[in-house]
């Protein structure tokens, strides 16, 4: 059985060699580290071996650990699963990043409810690469406007990207998904030249995300083993 800290130091070493594979600097990846359905004992496993980012997918879980590991001030906490309006106030309240912005409503009832003590919230915009119909995200066609419309609030700052692509094994169809991505990406900085994260690449698709110019990986099993419940 390999320890937390074991785990995240290969995946710092996989992270690594796929960036020097694809001519990247090392540096130019960050890694998530998905902690949703974990203890927290995990979370000060991994913290303790220097992990700083932090992924959630459920809201009441995610702030409960939130609270819970306040004292640990450095922690960069990231929203990164579906969420109901009726759940933004939690989201704009205690949360550093919010990944999974799949319609403006969402964005706009979380730029009133962020506190205005606290710096604007950073968000990635959840594309619907794979255009399946029972998946989050906005298509394609809708980003230019859907970006334009977060630029313009005041307690969001628009950073990037985020996408789940098509669960398949079928590696054609998923470099077709990540190379669309990018492009997404290279477009939308052209009108937004602050965004600066593609978050994309989960433990089975990391090497193809890397080479295809992912900056944000999220690993949930590599890093804190398999869940119990399949999600
Ligand atoms: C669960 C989850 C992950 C991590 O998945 P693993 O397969 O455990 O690495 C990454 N991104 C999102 C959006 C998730 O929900």
């Amino acid at each position: 059985m390999q320890t937390i800290a074991e785990r995240l130091k290969s995946a710092q070493t996989s992270i690594q060699q796929y960036s020097q594979a694809a001519n990247r600097s090392s540096n130019s990846v960050r890694l998530l580290a998905v902690s949703k359905t974990k203890p927290i004992e995990d979370i000060h496993a991994a913290y303790g071996a220097g992990q700083r980012c932090f992924g959630e997918n459920y809201v009441q879980e995610g702030v409960d650990k939130i609270i819970q590991l306040s004292d640990l001030t450095d922690i960069e906490w990231h929203f990164i699963g579906p969420l109901q309006s009726n759940k933004t106030k939690l989201v704009a309240e205690h949360f550093d990043w919010m990944q999974s912005v799949d319609r403006l409503k969402i964005a706009q009832r979380i730029n009133n409810q962020r506190p205005v003590a606290k710096s604007p919230l950073k968000i990635c915009i959840q594309v619907n690469i794979s255009r399946e119909p029972q998946k989050a995200g906005v298509a394609p066609e809708e980003l230019v406007h859907v970006a334009q419309e977060i630029s313009s609030l005041e307690q969001l700052e628009l950073r990037g990207l985020m996408a789940i692509p098509s669960a398949t094994e079928d590696t054609q169809k998923l470099t077709k998904e990540f190379e669309d991505m990018k492009s997404l990406f290279n477009q939308l900085q052209e009108s937004h030249p602050q965004i600066d994260t593609l978050s994309m690449g989960m433990s089975s698709d990391l090497a193809l995300a890397i080479e295809h110019g992912s900056t944000m990986v999220r690993l949930g099993t590599a890093i804190f083993g398999a869940r119990q419940k399949p999600l």
